[in-house]
């Protein structure tokens, strides 16, 4: 064909021009053939790398990931039988504990009844709606609207934000997670993920203020001595300035739909901000008359020693975003939000064919009533302060850990930096770090800004010998690259 048009290389450069395309299959199935897996994993890893996109996460998760074929609490194991102790928990979806007994009971029994029906009204979605209005925080009237995945839910969040208020602009921080769907990507600051829309990407309506991340603090100041100024940065540049598009105090103009936020940062790499900061945050909400919508999706469900994040600050947000943990490694998500603000869709607003599906429902209902029973919360508090210790400990070590994040329950990370002056980020050890801790059993979580956090996100459920074994690993994987 003569027309330029169907060239491949044509598309390369007008659609990509800054990238050409590149085949990752080959570099793919390079790294499995060099990991020292056993036959059975790197045998289902060829074909897995044959069968599925290269944009899979789990080659940027680790660098080759394990197969796993069976997990019980914290414990998972490879296609060889190879025990990893499991510091990711299916990215904080399997928050009680893979596998537990009760889950497993709940699920076989509701399946014998009734697993999906539409999005349709069943008992446990009823039971459901009921309880999560009762367990969050916020002693007012609340409503309930399902979805399938945390991107679902974030993204209800802001239709029903911008449908309450009639205003267009989403504050979000800078280093947030919200989600991958194409409303919800312009929330999320992953830019590697955010150019795959390209050459559309709808991020109208959107703007971005720093996270309080103290450790490296975006305006060079020190807590507690900085007295909230990123805080103060909100509001004197982006809710007052006369420059700011956003509100316009004179003529008593907003265009502030809502603040969304994590109560603390979590695919960032494990970011705890002063209590005050979410305070802060509600003051403006109030104060500019914006809602508050909170992610509890990651930090929610007990993981931070209380059973929301947002607890800590003791704030009660206008929208709770939950996902993840909440039905015990079944796909289910909601919005949980101030009664009138979800009393003006009409009936055709939204559908979902597996939204508030009953299995997920039923499975949700146990979760919550074995974090009661069980005691799981406090159980959170309690292993995450010898976890964290353990980590301290550590850092006594090792002059490359340059910050470790931790004391709100198992809510854990370490910072690695070349420097503790300069905090240049140690990314290279970083990495090497966890592919060591990989290789020796331990599967955590590679993060931060700058690549150079690691992120511990264990069951609630973690025993003390799998924190020991843990730290252990870690020692070794630290003296080990104190040699490179
Ligand atoms: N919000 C937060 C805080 C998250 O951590 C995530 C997932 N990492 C999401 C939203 C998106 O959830 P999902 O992957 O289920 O779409």
């Amino acid at each position: 064909m003569s027309n330029n048009f169907f060239k491949k290389d044509f598309f390369a450069k007008i659609v990509r021009p800054r990238e050409k395309l590149v085949n990752f299959d080959e570099i793919l199935k390079d790294r499995v053939k060099n990991k020292n897996f056993g036959a059975k994993t790197k045998g289902l890893l060829t074909r897995y790398v044959q069968s599925e996109s290269s944009g899979i996460v789990s080659f940027a998760t680790f660098d080759v990931p394990p197969v796993i074929v069976r997990a019980k609490n914290d414990l998972a194991y490879d296609a060889d039988g190879r025990e990893y102790i499991d510091c990711l928990s299916g990215f904080a979806a399997s928050t009680i504990g893979q596998c537990h007994p009760e889950i497993i009971k709940t699920i076989s029994e509701q399946s014998r009844d009734l697993i999906h029906n539409f999005d349709l009204p069943t008992v446990p979605r009823i039971e459901l709606a009921e309880k999560l209005s009762k367990i969050t925080p916020g002693k007012f009237e609340k409503k309930v609207m399902f979805s399938v995945t945390g991107s679902d839910a974030t993204e209800n969040a802001v239709r029903a934000a911008r449908w309450y208020s009639g205003c267009q602009y989403i504050l979000s921080a800078y280093g947030a997670y919200h989600g991958v769907t194409a409303g919800t990507m312009a929330m999320t600051s992953k830019g590697g993920m955010g150019r795959y829309y390209y050459p559309m990407m709808n991020n109208n309506g959107f703007s971005y203020f720093p996270y309080a991340y103290c450790y490296r603090c975006a305006f060079g100041k020190e807590y507690p001595s900085c007295d909230m100024f990123c805080v103060d940065y909100i509001e004197k540049n982006m809710l007052k300035g006369k420059e700011s598009h956003l509100v316009e105090e004179k003529g008593g103009v907003s265009n502030v739909a809502a603040m969304i936020i994590e109560p603390m940062q979590c695919s960032a790499g494990y970011i705890i901000p002063p209590d005050e900061f979410l305070k802060g945050l509600k003051r403006l909400s109030d104060d500019y008359g914006f809602l508050l919508i909170v992610d509890e999706i990651q930090a929610g469900v007990g993981r931070t020693g209380r059973l929301w994040a947002s607890e800590h600050s003791g704030i009660e947000p206008d929208i709770i975003v939950v996902g993840k943990g909440i039905a015990g490694g079944l796909p289910l998500s909601a919005i949980v939000a101030r009664k009138e603000i979800l009393n003006n869709w009409a009936p055709t607003a939204h559908v979902s064919t597996f939204a508030g599906y009953t299995l997920g429902c039923a499975a949700s209902l146990k979760v919550f009533e074995i974090i009661e029973k069980e005691n799981l919360v406090k159980r959170s508090e309690e292993i995450g302060k010898y976890f964290y210790e353990g980590l301290l400990e550590l850092q006594k070590k090792f002059p490359i850990i340059g910050d470790v994040t931790g004391g709100k329950g198992v809510f854990l990370a370490l910072e690695l930096v070349k420097d503790n002056k300069t905090k240049e980020p140690a990314i290279e050890k970083t990495k090497f770090i966890a592919v060591e801790c990989l290789e020796e059993g331990l599967l955590l979580q590679l993060g931060g800004y700058f690549y150079n956090r690691l992120t511990f996100i264990p069951a609630l459920t973690i025993t003390k010998s799998s924190v020991d074994r843990a730290l252990s690993i870690l020692e070794n994987a630290f003296i080990k690259a104190e040699r490179i």
